[in-house]
């Protein structure tokens, strides 16, 4: 009978933690996180171990799953001193599910492949909701060997498995998911501005945009939800929607494709970032154009 895989999960933030609690019946479990009551907390109410370092995490696992904010940290984890590269078991599989830049995965790979190990990029949609009930969408990029290991693992966390090519694929359409997202959610939020100015009522528009042809996830899941009742705390952040537009960006600029929309969306969501500084739901983005415009779309 196979056995299955220790696990190590590094990155216990607002989709990590979830993930990894899919995976604590039936795996052994080591937790890492740079905020280490995270670990512990997870220990304490799902199971597993927290790991106080990642040589000790890396050394007891057969498969290491990263979910960080950006490349930046996946490397520091990786590639850093006492990080997973150097004291990694022979053979360990990397799952990269964090929304990561497709260049820097790449060059990861080969440096995990120095080290003997292997990844793939398997990054993730749905959100904190799909994450909690194992239905996420896994866009995965690598060889077919790795994917075939790490499936019955992905399996546990998301219920729509869609491989994209190699390394890198999965996080360049990641990038671009979240592009198009990106650009529903402004575009939804400007026609809820000028419905305003023309007399229509914001929850009214929202409304019927959801019937007709003007509906998207942006209508559907965020314009009641976390706009237009001012909640603005749908779990994803300001700060790593921008990333991923940016990553985005950098396929646009490396093979200078004509995209107008792509970029001028790309400007708006840093201008936001801009005016509204750091630590907010992406979905405050409305709050920014309303600076911009000066007109409120929340509901009195
Ligand atoms: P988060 O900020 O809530 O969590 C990140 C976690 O990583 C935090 O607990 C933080 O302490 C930890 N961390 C940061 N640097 C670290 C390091 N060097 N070593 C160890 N731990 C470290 O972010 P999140 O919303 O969970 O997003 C994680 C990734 O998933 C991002 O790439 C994001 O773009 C992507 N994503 C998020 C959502 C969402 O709805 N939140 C949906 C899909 C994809």
């Amino acid at each position: 009978m196979m056995t299955s895989p220790t696990i190590g999960f590094i990155g216990l933030g607002a989709m990590g933690w979830p993930m990894a609690a899919r995976l604590a019946p039936g795996h052994r479990l080591f937790l890492f996180d740079i905020d280490v009551g995270h670990a512990e907390r997870f220990a304490g109410q799902v199971g597993g171990v927290a790991a106080h370092s990642v040589a000790k995490l890396a050394a007891a696992s057969d498969i290491v799953i990263t979910m960080l904010p950006t490349s930046r940290e996946v490397e520091a984890v990786l590639t850093g001193a006492d990080g997973v590269l150097e004291h990694c078991r022979k053979d360990l599989l990397i799952i990269e599910m964090s929304s990561g830049a497709p260049q820097q995965t790449k060059l990861l790979g080969l440096q995990a492949a120095d080290a003997g190990c292997c990844m793939i990029d398997a990054p993730v949609s749905g959100g904190v909701p799909r994450a909690r009930t194992g239905e996420l969408s896994i866009m995965v990029g690598g060889s077919a060997t790795d994917i075939a290991r790490a499936e019955p693992v992905l399996k546990q966390m998301g219920s729509t498995i869609l491989i994209t090519g190699a390394l890198g694929s999965g996080h360049a359409m990641k990038a671009l998911n979240n592009l198009v997202s990106a650009t529903t959610l402004l575009a939804t939020v400007e026609a809820v501005l000028i419905g305003r100015q023309a007399g229509l009522e914001p929850a009214r528009v929202v409304d019927i945009l959801n019937v007709s042809t003007g509906m998207s996830n942006s209508s559907q899941k965020k314009l009641h939800q976390f706009v237009l009742s001012g909640a603005f705390n749908s779990g994803f952040s300001l700060d790593l929607m921008v990333k991923d537009v940016n990553a985005a960006m950098a396929i646009v600029n490396e093979h200078r494709v004509y995209a107008p929309i792509s970029i001028r969306c790309a400007e708006i969501w840093q201008e936001a970032a801009r005016v509204l500084g750091p630590g907010q739901d992406h979905t405050a983005v409305a709050k920014a154009v309303e600076m911009l415009g000066v007109i409120s779309v929340e509901t009195a």
